[in-house]
């Protein structure tokens, strides 16, 4: 999920210097260590900046092609020895890789009784050891381990057998000149110079190289020397391929051609939906299997109440997830921001399991929080999405979010991970108490789905664009919804304050006749989230409430739904799903009205004022 950078040359260049500036350009996506193999000269490691592994670089650490990876960890906690590369027993095939292997504990376990030793806890290093293996095996036919066709081979073999996502790089210590690239839901770009190659995870560190590239699709392989580049599919057929002039500066490069990190991780939605779920659902079975809470198993068994503690758009996906464990799997549960919780007296005990959601897994006041249920002698579970980070470290167990790196400090799709997330513990609890197989297999379905219905989301983009330079003038904004949805107006307005400084408030539609309504008047919209859903009749009440007091309405509807838009001001339409998995929708087109509404305003969207990414302070 982080970064890969590789290049051959053969016009005597220093491939350390290039590999390491080519990391520098890939920083800014977030890691958390870092590291270089070089065939002529080794590998160092390290989990400090770039500026730490070129300090780390021996004088004579010198060669003409290599390796480079800045890590963010899924599988093993952030550590020099965790770090990529990661090699063979031979130390002789190394490999870079972002992504996640899913079988790599069944691959470790069959290479273990072959004989190999594993060196990490990471999932890559089962690659470096199945490309060993199949290298073996080939000569043990009567193959030879030179002519680079049977490093390709072997690697062939290997990518065949791993299920999961990568973006990786391979070198093999006896070619080395040759690397071979591989994509699988992980971006690989292959940057085409004059007598050098590159491969990296997006154009940024090729850039300063060559503007000449070729992007990787899922299931193709990529072998390049200093003079030749070639690509070819998981089964062998060839793939042609015409490449690309980048006109992009490095900097949009880094963002993907988006204008603003937050619009780049909005878009990414579906497949962040994608990495959370992957791995995770036995549709066939209404099962969710979690391994991050399989030593918990038991103790899981015997709790009686839930308490989520969560700060800002955490505490949101909190909210939604406690409509979704109460409603599906039948246990009561709270959800109290981290700074409250940790300075009342709340009443906790062994019977009790503390949740902490947190994106950095670093939020202070969450951390407290959890350190306080611990106290009592609570369970305490985490939902992070950063692997190794303090939150994940101090819980008993948890769940990983897999996210990848956020950096808008206005968190997207952290958040649609963190719902995502709590659907799958929704299923996991729920087939442990009543839930039965059917419900189980529907909301498995259902979880499934959610990707392509996102995709459809974000391809109106345009239409919300244009919807927020009409309100764009506004100065107040009030957002209601009911039940599951009731977070997601929460979600909406805080999106708004955030990143455009706009007032607006969040609002159960019920409680809008106690008290908000009085602010409704012509220049005071509301935003509505009116999907059809249990409480859909109710929400058009509540409608016909404010236009008759002229106050404007922007609905989020259910596609099809024409009704609605004799009463409202402006529609947007949304896919239909399952009501608990609703908020997982809703919430995509008011992170799109928030970024266009910043956006026309001219102001830092990745950047508000006054607002830090991680809060590590009371
Ligand atoms: N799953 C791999 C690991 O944890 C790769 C992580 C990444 O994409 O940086 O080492």
């Amino acid at each position: 999920m982080c970064g890969i950078f590789a290049y051959t040359g053969n016009k005597g260049k220093e491939a350390g210097k290039i590999l390491l500036n080519g990391l520098l350009s890939l920083e800014y996506r977030g890691y958390d260590s870092a590291g270089v193999y070089m065939p002529e000269s080794g590998s160092v490691k390290t989990t400090g900046a770039v500026a730490e592994l070129r300090r780390k670089l021996p004088k004579d650490f010198k060669g003409t092609s290599g390796i480079a990876h800045l890590r963010w960890a899924t599988h093993g906690e952030p550590s020099e020895k965790n770090a990529h590369p990661h090699a063979d027993c031979g130390g002789e095939i190394w490999v870079v890789h972002n992504g996640i292997i899913e079988n790599f504990k069944e691959l470790k376990e069959k290479l273990s009784k072959a004989g190999h030793t594993f060196a990490s806890d990471s999932d890559t290093e089962v690659l470096a050891h199945l490309v060993e293996e199949h290298l073996k095996n080939q000569s043990a036919g009567g193959g030879s381990s030179s002519g680079g066709k049977n490093f390709e081979k072997a690697a062939l073999a290997a990518l065949n057998e791993v299920r999961g996502t990568y973006g990786i790089a391979l070198q093999y210590k006896r070619e080395p000149d040759r690397i071979i690239a591989a994509r699988m839901g992980s971006p690989i770009v292959l940057g085409l110079g004059d007598g050098e190659h590159f491969i990296a995870s997006d154009p940024a560190p090729i850039l300063p190289h060559t503007r000449k590239v070729m992007f990787l699709e899922d299931g193709e392989v990529a072998v390049i020397t200093p003079g030749k580049h070639r690509i070819f599919r998981l089964d062998s057929t060839t793939v042609k391929r015409k490449a690309t002039e980048i006109d992009w500066s490095a900097e949009e490069a880094q963002k993907g051609g988006y204008e603003h990190f937050m619009l780049k991780e909005i878009m990414e939605g579906p497949e962040v939906v994608r990495n959370t779920l992957r791995g995770r659902l036995i549709p066939a079975k209404g099962f969710a299997k979690l391994g991050g809470l399989e030593s918990v198993t038991k103790q899981l068994q015997r709790i009686d109440r839930i308490i989520i503690v969560a700060c800002g758009t955490a505490s949101y996906a909190g909210q939604v997830g406690e409509y979704m464990l109460e409603g599906h799997a039948r246990i009561p549960v709270e959800v109290e921001i981290g700074s409250e919780f940790r300075y009342r007296k709340a009443v906790v005990n062994e019977r009790t399991a503390v949740i902490g959601i947190s994106q950095s897994g670093e939020t202070l006041d969450t951390l407290e929080a959890l350190r306080e249920g611990k106290r009592h002698g609570a369970l305490t579970l985490g939902i992070v999405n950063t692997v190794g980070s303090t939150i994940a470290r101090e819980t008993d167990a948890g769940v990983y979010n897999h996210a990848g790196p956020e950096i808008s400090v206005a968190s997207t799709k952290a958040f649609l991970s963190q719902m995502t997330a709590l659907a799958l513990l929704t299923v996991f609890l729920g087939r442990q108490r009543g839930m039965t197989e059917k419900e189980g297999r529907e909301i498995a379905l259902a979880l499934k789905e959610l990707p392509e219905k996102i995709e459809k989301i974000l391809e109106q983009r345009g239409a919300i664009e244009q919807l927020a330079k009409k309100y764009s003038k506004n100065r107040d904004f009030l957002y209601i919804a009911r039940t599951y949805n009731f977070p997601v107006a929460l979600e909406g307005a805080l999106k708004l304050k955030e990143i455009s400084y706009i007032h607006a408030e969040g609002c159960a539609a019920g409680e809008m006749k106690h008290g908000p309504i009085a602010m409704i008047d012509g220049n005071f919209p509301t935003v509505a989230i009116a999907t059809k859903d249990s409480v859909y009749e109710k929400m058009i009440s509540n409608i016909h409430e404010i236009k008759a007091r002229k106050g404007p309405v922007i609905a989020i509807a259910t596609e099809g739904d024409r009704e609605i838009a004799k009463l409202a001001d402006d529609v947007i339409h949304v896919p239909k799903t399952m009501e608990m998995l609703s908020p997982i929708l809703n919430v995509v087109p008011l992170q799109l009205f928030a970024y266009y509404l910043a956006k026309e305003k001219g102001l830092n969207v990745d950047r508000p004022r006054n607002l830090a990414k991680s809060v590590t302070v009371e």
